[in-house]
């Protein structure tokens, strides 16, 4: 008998990578495997929302961004922030005092590297995307800095669309 009988290695003609399409995908996030999403991911992608990863400070794509429009989730598309709470912290990576709303993000009590932070993940697909800390004095509404790696996120800039008066 074997257990490779059935088998993890046997598999290795799969040549062709299928097209990334949503056409048949519905919303299956949640199940993706690690496979998959190291397929979809780019390897810094992956270390940051898959493992927890940090990028960088000041290195990121987004640390200084003061374009109009919303942040998705950059593994699964989900809106997770706007523009309108982005702020500038000064601290290397993108900074929002509060999500685009409730429940488009889930906290984790964090206790790794010798810290008690909060992790932020994506409420959708479970990702990570940063940690939240308050009460450190930046003028904001909620004194909340939700501290989040540009690599987790995809900024769709708003379009220009009716920004005056719709008349009926
Ligand atoms: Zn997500």
């Amino acid at each position: 008998m074997s257990i490779f009988g059935n088998n993890i290695f046997g598999n290795k003609a799969a040549g062709s990578i299928p097209a990334v399409g949503n056409a048949d995908r519905p919303e299956a996030e949640k199940q993706k495997s690690d496979a998959e999403w190291r397929q979809e991911l780019t390897p810094e992608e992956y270390h940051v929302l898959r493992e927890a990863g940090t990028e960088r400070p000041f290195t990121g794509e987004y640390w200084d961004t003061h374009t109009a429009g919303v942040y998705q989730c950059r593994a699964c598309g989900a809106e997770l922030f706007t523009s309108n709470e982005k702020f500038d912290s000064h601290c290397g990576w993108p900074s929002f005092w509060a999500p685009l709303a409730e429940g488009t993000v889930r906290y984790i009590h964090d206790r790794t590297l010798g810290m008690e932070r909060v992790e932020v993940r994506c409420a959708n697909c479970d990702s990570h995307l940063g940690h939240v800390f308050d009460g450190e004095g930046y003028g904001t509404p909620t004194d909340q800095r939700y501290c989040i790696n540009s690599v987790s996120l995809r900024l769709v800039p708003r379009e220009v669309e009716e920004d005056s008066a719709t008349a009926s």
